[in-house]
């Protein structure tokens, strides 16, 4: 590896996603490693983050993407529900003294910004100034560029899946209820159409449900729009606190972004103001399960 290129690391749950990019985004090595042993504890993964960071050839600097509630000024992961056992731990510090690097060297993001940060680089919202990138998986991540550049506030700006669409409404892992995440993620689609048994030949199957709505009008349909116009009130306050015209869609469930968008569309309009709904993009990811790892690799060229 020379200064011209950079590791990144994806932590997830159920799999670790790592690259090696040139400052030019041409992908120079990448794997996947599907078997974290989380249960064996934080030192472990550790462990294999920093082998897997030496194996493809990390030098000096490295870039890592963890789910969950981080300070990132220090590299601390406060907690993370999706990773047993990271809990007030120094990411940054265990991985430095592991590789021999400079603290400085590591960056450590939240796994939703970095994704929106590949997602700008070489994806989805390339040439974007601004923008939300919205991951509809288990639940929903957000990940806000703002003239350009990441924008993570103190750390937990970009969260839209928690806007509270209905108080009192589906209690959220959150600890609130109501969240725009229990009712458009694909989990909380997944769930809906459980509920209404559609599609009728295999309930709860999104991809035929997307299918089904795409043909005809009928309640596949219906449904459709109804979790995009839920999608669309978590949107609506974005728009009017930040003005922003493009919203970026990955994700599981953002395959049905089309059969979803008249929904949106609707529920922007109710949750904001200006006749803006027209002028708001609403565009597909295209980076996949790749934009973590790109992501957290462009943060460490800095
Ligand atoms: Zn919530």
């Amino acid at each position: 590896m020379n200064a011209e290129e950079r590791v990144g690391i994806d932590v997830g749950g159920s799999a670790i996603k790592a690259g090696r990019i040139a400052r030019d985004g041409q992908i120079r090595a990448e794997q996947t490693w599907k078997t974290p042993h989380f249960e064996r504890g934080p030192a472990h993964v550790l462990d294999g983050i920093a082998e897997l960071a030496r194996s493809l050839g990390a030098r000096e600097a490295l870039g890592i993407g963890v789910p969950g509630l981080l300070e990132r000024a220090r590299g601390f992961v406060v907690e993370s529900p999706n990773l047993p056992g990271f809990r007030d731990l120094d990411v940054r510090g265990e991985l430095a003294r592991r590789l021999d690097f400079q603290p400085a060297n590591i960056r450590v993001e939240n796994d939703a910004n970095a994704a929106a940060v590949g997602e700008l680089w070489l994806g989805g919202a390339h040439g974007e100034r601004d923008a939300l990138l919205l991951t509809l998986g288990t639940g929903i991540g957000g990940g806000l560029i703002l003239n350009g550049e990441l924008f993570a506030g103190e750390g937990m700006a970009g969260e839209v899946g928690h806007v509270v669409i209905t108080p009192d409404g589906q209690p959220c892992g959150c600890g609130r209820r109501g969240c725009v995440e229990q009712y458009a993620s694909a989990t909380a689609a997944r769930r809906r159409a459980l509920e209404a048994k559609l599609p009728r030949e295999a309930p709860g199957d999104l991809e035929l449900l997307a299918a089904r709505a795409r043909e005809n009008a009928g309640p596949e349909r219906d449904l459709c729009f109804a979790i995009g116009r839920d999608l669309g009130r978590g949107i609506g306050p974005v728009l009017c606190l930040l003005d922003i015209r493009c919203f970026v869609f990955g994700g599981g469930f953002s395959g049905a972004l089309d059969v979803l968008e008249p929904g949106i569309r609707v529920g922007i309009d109710e949750r904001s103001y200006g006749e803006r709904q027209h002028a708001v993009r609403l565009v597909l990811a295209t980076l996949g399960p790749k934009a973590g790892w790109i992501g957290a690799a462009k943060l460490a060229f800095a």
